[in-house]
Order: structure tokens, then sequence, then C-alpha cells
């Protein structure tokens, strides 16, 4: 029997933030698809649990799981989260650029800091985790690059312009590199996610009690998106299923976009 065209078997991925939320999800889904997954976050605190529930996923495919802990603001560690990545996998073929964090205020009162913290994780870390894995995505023939935007990439609140621009700049980053690496065969794509219950929203939700039923009743499905639900379009993106898909956006929102 064939193989199926989402198998990832013998692939290797590398997953910033990939202790808890979107980037763990996605982690799972990847161990799941075959792949050997690096799970690198700027911190420890969930390392354990996080490794052990990925290990877990790789069991079915006889395949494994690592963890590192890298800030993706800091080059050195990216590069040194790269090399790691080389030396115990020996190749890395998917790199999902999933690390983000939010530092929402109106505009007119947000310290330039908080500005400046936001673009760098959310924008400059993965255009430098991009470049970081290209020479060996290059060498070996192909690759898979997988951004995490936000539906903030296309629409935007009042309360978010840093985080809205940093996510708009990674929609246009994923066509900029998908372009220049499309003759080393790299493909680069972009998730859009709309609300999904994660820690990142769930201090949004603290900060404002009325987001959580207000978001309920605009998206369509009527439900908070779960991590899980981005895993298969992240499997799909790594897989040679999407090997003439580059460059384009993946909106996963539960149809909150097309609303208007
Ligand atoms: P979480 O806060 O649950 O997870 C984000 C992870 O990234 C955390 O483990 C965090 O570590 C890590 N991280 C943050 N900064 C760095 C850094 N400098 N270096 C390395 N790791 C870092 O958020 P989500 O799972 O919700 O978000 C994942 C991605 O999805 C983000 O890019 C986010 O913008 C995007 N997204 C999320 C949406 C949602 O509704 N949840 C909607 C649209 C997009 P730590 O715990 O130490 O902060």
């Amino acid at each position: 029997m064939a193989a199926s065209p989402f198998d990832l078997t013998g692939k290797a991925a590398l997953i910033t933030g990939g202790n808890t939320g979107i980037g763990l999800a996605i982690a799972r889904g990847l161990a799941e698809a075959g792949a050997l997954v690096a799970i690198a976050d700027r911190n420890a605190d969930n390392a354990g649990s996080a490794l052990a529930s990925v290990a877990k996923a790789c069991e079915a495919n006889n395949s494994r799981a690592i963890s590192l802990i890298a800030d993706v603001t800091d080059t050195t560690a990216v590069v040194a989260m790269v090399d790691a990545t080389l030396k115990d996998f020996g190749r890395i073929d998917i790199l999902v650029n999933n690390a983000g964090i939010s530092l929402s205020g109106p505009p007119e009162k947000m310290p330039l800091e908080d500005w400046q913290t936001v673009i760098d994780v959310n924008l400059t870390a993965p255009f430098v985790c991009a470049q970081a894995v290209h020479p060996a995505m290059k060498r070996q023939g192909g690759g898979k690059i997988i951004n995490i935007a936000s539906v903030l990439a296309n629409l935007a609140t009042g309360n978010a312009p840093n985080y809205a621009a940093s996510k708009g700049g990674v929609l246009q980053l994923t066509r900029s590199l998908a372009i220049a690496w499309a003759p080393d065969n790299i493909q680069v794509n972009v998730i859009l996610p709309g609300w999904i219950d994660t820690d990142l929203t769930k201090r949004a939700r603290e900060a404002r009690p009325e987001l959580h039923d207000r978001i309920l009743a605009r998206v369509p499905a009527a439900r908070w998106g779960t991590p899980e639900d981005l895993a298969g379009v992240a499997v799909f993106l790594a897989s040679r299923a999407s090997d003439f898909v580059t460059g384009a956006a993946h909106t996963v929102d539960g149809g909150f976009t097309a609303m208007g």
C-alpha cells in the first residue's frame, strides 16, 4: 500500500514555544504522523510534562522527541537550538515558528518597550529561526516552514497595535520567504488561528471578563477553538501533500473571519 501523503516518517521537526498551547498540540500532531520532534521553549517550566506527552504520541510510530531550552529572541540560542536538533536527528525538515506573546493596550498609552518586545518575539524571531534552518534545508533538498500568525494579521482591534502589526508582518514574511526559497524546494506557509483556548487567551479573558462570551457570540462554530484544531493543518503543511502549496495563509477560526 502506498504511504499516506501526510506521512512524516523519518522527517525531523522543530517547534518553538512547544511546551504549551498550540505549539504542544502541533508537536503531538506531527509526532502522531511519524515525525521526530524537537520542542523548544524559553524556560523549563512545562518541559517535562510536554516532552512526556509528545514522546507518548511518538510511541505508535517508533519515533522520538527531545526538549530544548531556547529564547527565540536570542540569536545565539536560536543557532544552538537548530544545531542541537541537527546533532540529535541528523536533519531538519520542518520548522514551526509558533512562539508568540501578546502585550495589549491602547496605542496612545503603549510603552515603546511593549511594542518592541512583541515585534521581537512575534516577527523578528520567526525570521531569525527561518534563516537558521535555511542552510540545512537547502542542503537536504527541501523543507517546510510553518509560521503561526493570527486572524489579526488581516483584522485589527484598537487594543493590540503591536500584536496586529507583528502578525501582519509574519504574513508578509511568509510570502517573501516562500518566493525566495521556492528554488530550494522549501515551502513556507502561515496559519492564521482565530480565538483558541490557551494560556495566552486565558490571560486576555482574565483582564477582560466579557471577552469570552463576546467571542462565543461572534464565532459561527459557536465555540472557542482548541489547540488540537491546529494540528491537522500543520500536518498537511509539513507533509508532501502540500508540496505545491507555498506562500499561502490558512485560516483556522471556526468561521470568525468569514462573518465579516
Ligand atoms: P501560549 O502562551 O499558550 O504559548 C506560547 C508559548 O511560546 C509559551 O510556551 C511561551 O513560553 C513561548 N514563548 C513566548 N516567548 C518566547 C520566547 N521569547 N522564546 C521561546 N518561547 C517563547 O500561547 P498560544 O499557544 O495561544 O500561542 C501560540 C501561537 O499562536 C502564538 O504565536 C500566538 O500569537 C498564536 N495565536 C494564538 C491565538 C490564540 O487564540 N491562542 C490566536 C492567534 C494566534 P512562556 O510560557 O514562558 O511565555
